[in-house]
């Protein structure tokens, strides 16, 4: 038997000058890390159309693979991103169960599923090694402003065309097979596209197999022509859920219909908004995943998104060199311009928080 080889990715976003990307990406791999994850928005793809294919291309010498994400597009997937596609195309917008329209696309709408298709092309063209279509979903409530969890989509025309009747008001179990429905049909569609040009493809889903936003049978969608790759990303604070049964859940949830369909297993832990007592669970999470034979491990985001300021915490810097050991099995060592700086700045919040 020979032993796998560790792979380990992160997310990586914010930045789009290369020259700071370059020195980044050999960060990442001094590290231990073997992929990256680029956010490509819709802002991304109206204005960075050739810088995307560059930080690509650095990525690649830096030896790392490539997953490309859409970042809050139509604000059907995750990221903290905004869409432009929404204000121009209102009439294609979810419809909430109280008639409300909202700024999120429909995912039975035609022309928001070319949309996405003419975005997939361009991530292709910009040389990545996997589309990875990100926690798609009906809209949540709250990223629309909508104050009020119980609400839900999506009543419009074209579901109601797509349902054969109007849309009843009310959840029943035949609404509920037909949200859950057109969310494997759109990605059906976006993945048999990808797939046709030659491109891989990971599909990331939401860690609940129930509610309004989980997707009751994975193997439905493990079984999706095209599809090379199904993840999944337990953050535990975010479900206010305890980090290790959690994550050893879902971690066993992808393990079947991946083995099944003969497809690659992924999972995601996050270091985005922990703290230094958050670490011991982080760890015993990475361990669970791995006992429950998934070694694709990877986390979001990088520097423990300590650069962004509504995912950063205070102990970014140290939570940071425990997720990279944790999902490298190596030690880190200061042995990058990067980390060195970062190393510099997580003594300066030692002192600060010991007020010398
Ligand atoms: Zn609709």
């Amino acid at each position: 038997m020979t032993s796998s080889v560790t792979r380990a990715g992160c997310s990586y976003f914010g930045v789009r000058i290369p020259r700071h990307v370059r020195r980044d990406m050999a960060d990442l791999a001094a590290c231990g890390y073997t992929g990256v994850l680029h956010t490509f928005s819709e802002n991304d793809f109206a204005n960075y159309g050739d810088t995307m294919a560059e930080l690509v291309a650095i990525s690649h010498a830096a030896d790392l693979s490539v997953q490309a994400s859409p970042w809050g597009l139509g604000r059907t997937f995750g990221g903290e991103a905004e869409s432009r596609w929404v204000a121009f195309h209102p009439e294609e917008c979810q419809v909430l169960d109280d008639g409300r329209r909202v700024a999120a696309a429909c995912l039975n709408s035609l022309a928001y599923r070319d949309f996405c298709k003419e975005w997939a092309d361009w991530v292709l063209e910009c040389g990545v090694d996997s589309v990875f279509w990100d926690e798609p979903a009906w809209v949540v409530p709250a990223h629309v402003g909508v104050d009020d969890a119980a609400r839900w989509t999506c009543r419009c025309d074209r579901c109601a065309e797509c349902f054969g009747a109007p849309i009843p008001a009310e959840l029943t179990p035949e609404v509920r097979r037909f949200r859950e429905g057109s969310v494997v049909s759109f990605l059906r569609e976006v993945v048999a596209h990808v797939a046709e040009r030659g491109g891989a493809n990971t599909i990331c889903l939401l860690p609940a197999t129930e509610g309004t936003h989980g997707l009751a049978d994975w193997d439905e969608v493990a079984a999706i022509p095209g599809l090379t790759t199904l993840a999944t990303d337990p953050y535990w604070k975010h479900w206010d859920e305890t980090a290790e049964p959690f994550v050893r859940r879902f971690a066993r949830l992808l393990r079947e219909p991946t083995e099944r369909h003969g497809i690659g297993a992924q999972l995601w832990v996050p270091s985005f908004g922990l703290e230094r007592e958050d670490i011991p669970e982080l760890e015993s999470a990475v361990a669970a995943a791995r006992e429950e034979g998934v070694d694709d491990l990877w986390t979001w985001g990088y520097e423990a998104c300590r650069h962004m300021t509504s995912l950063a915490s205070p102990s970014a810097p140290l939570v940071w060199e425990a997720v990279s050991a944790a999902l490298t099995t190596r030690p880190q060592m200061a042995t990058t311009e990067a980390a060195r700086s970062r190393l510099e700045a997580s003594e300066g919040s030692v002192r600060k928080a010991a007020g010398r």
